[in-house]
C-alpha cells in the first residue's frame, strides 16, 4: 500500500482566555492512498481541528502547531502559503460540516464550481458544460437552475453536494469529509456515501471520513481511528475495532451499540463526563471514566501497545481487560 498522508504526533493547542486548550495531542496515523479511513469520537474530542490543520485552515495566530503532517511525503508545515493553495482543492479537496461556511454567499454555486475546473486551463463554456454534468452525477434536482442558484437559495442537502460536485471537479488524491451526512436525511445520506465511494473505486481517492455514525464507519470504512478528549485511543482495520476492541473507551462504545445496529448506531453516551481540555495533566484522559482505572493511569501517559500490524491502542492495562468484564 502506498502511504499518501501521515500524520506524526500531531498536537494542536488553541490559545484560550487564561492559557492553552489542548485540542489535539500526539496523534499519529497514515492513510494509504484509495483508503477510506474513518475518525470516530464524540463531541469536542478534536476530530475537525485536525482536519483544519492538514490544510491550515485554523484560525490564524490563535494556535500551537507542533508535529508533522507528511503528504506525498513531503511535510505541509514547510509548505509556504502559495504552495499550501496549490494543494487546497486540487490534491486535498475537503467536504464542511457546514457547508455555508466555505460556500461563497455572493457567488452562484455553479460559477463556484467551475471556478476550480478553470484553473485547469479549460475555457469558460467547457467549464459550464462539466458544472451540469457533474451536478446531474451528484443527483442535484433540476441541474441547470441550481447551478445559478446562489448557496443561500439551496436546501442544506444540495449544498452538500455542491461541496461533492466541486472535489468530483478536481478529482484530488484526499477528500477530507467532516461529518458530511449529519444534516441530511437518509435517502441523500446514502447517496453522499455512494459518490464518495465511486470517488475511491474510480479515481483511487482517499478519503478521510469523519463521523459519529459508526453505522457508516462499518459501511464504508477500511480503517477506524477512534479518539477521546484530542487523543487517538485505538485504531485498526473495521474488523479490528468492531470485532477486537482493546481500549477501554473503544470497549464500552462497542458494548453501548445497539445490536443490530452496526448498521446504523450512532455514538452513544457513557457514564462521567470528558475533562476540561484546559486542565489537563499528565495521564490517561480517560482516567475519571474508566472501570479498569489503576494508579499509574492517574499520573503517566498511557504508551503505544501493538496488537498486530494495523491494530494499536493507548492504555497501561497489560492484557488483563478480558478477565476484568
Ligand atoms: P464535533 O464532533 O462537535 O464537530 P470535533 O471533534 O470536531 O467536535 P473540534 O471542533 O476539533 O472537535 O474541537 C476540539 C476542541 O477544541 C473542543 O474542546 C473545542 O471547544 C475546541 N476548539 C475548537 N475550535 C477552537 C477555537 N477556534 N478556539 C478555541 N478552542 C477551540
Ligand atoms: Fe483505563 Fe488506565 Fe487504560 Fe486509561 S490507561 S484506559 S484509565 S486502564
Ligand atoms: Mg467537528
Amino acid at each position: 500500500d502506498e502511504e499518501l498522508l501521515a500524520l506524526n504526533k500531531l498536537s494542536v493547542d488553541y490559545k484560550v482566555k487564561g492559557g492553552y486548550l489542548s485540542a489535539v495531542k500526539n496523534v499519529s496515523f497514515t492513510i494509504n492512498k484509495g483508503e477510506i479511513f474513518a475518525i470516530v469520537g464524540e463531541s469536542g474530542c478534536g476530530k475537525s481541528t485536525i482536519a483544519h490543520s492538514i490544510l491550515r485552515l485554523l484560525p490564524e495566530h490563535n494556535e500551537i502547531i507542533k508535529g508533522n503532517i507528511f503528504f506525498n511525503g513531503e511535510d505541509l508545515n514547510d509548505y509556504t502559503e502559495k504552495q499550501l493553495e496549490e494543494i487546497r482543492g486540487r490534491e486535498i479537496g475537503m467536504i464542511f460540516q457546514n457547508p455555508l461556511d466555505s460556500l461563497n454567499p455572493v457567488y452562484t454555486t455553479g460559477f463556484q464550481v467551475a471556478e476550480g475546473i478553470m484553473l485547469d486551463n479549460v475555457s469558460k463554456e467547457e467549464a459550464w458544460n462539466r458544472v451540469i454534468k457533474i451536478y446531474n452525477d451528484v443527483k442535484m434536482p433540476d441541474a441547470k437552475k441550481r447551478a445559478l442558484s446562489f448557496p443561500h437559495e439551496l436546501s442544506g442537502g444540495m449544498r452538500q453536494r455542491v461541496m461533492i460536485a466541486m472535489m468530483i471537479s478536481r478529482t484530488p488524491q484526499l477528500l477530507i469529509a467532516d461529518e458530511p451526512t449529519t444534516a441530511l436525511d437518509v435517502t441523500i445520506e446514502a447517496q453522499i456515501l455512494s459518490i464518495i465511494k465511486t470517488l475511491r473505486d474510480e479515481f483511487n481517492t482517499a478519503v478521510m471520513l469523519i463521523t459519529h455514525n459508526f453505522g457508516l464507519v462499518a459501511e464504508v470504512a477500511d480503517k477506524v481511528a477512534v479518539m477521546y478528549a484530542g487523543e487517538v485511543v485505538e485504531q485498526g482495520t473495521v474488523f479490528d475495532i468492531f470485532d477486537n476492541p482493546k481500549h477501554p473507551y473503544t470497549r464500552l462504545l462497542m458494548k453501548a451499540l445497539p445490536r443490530r445496529a452496526k448498521s446504523e448506531g450512532r455514538l452513544q453516551t457513557i457514564d462521567g463526563s470528558v475533562p476540561r481540555l484546559t486542565e489537563i495533566k499528565s495521564g490517561c484522559r480517560f482516567e475519571n471514566r474508566c472501570p479498569f482505572v489503576m494508579d499509574i493511569c492517574k499520573s503517566k501517559d498511557p504508551g503505544r501497545k501493538v496488537v498486530t500490524e494495523s491494530h494499536s491502542f493507548y492504555c497501561h492495562l497489560e492484557g488483563e481487560v478480558r478477565n476484568n468484564e
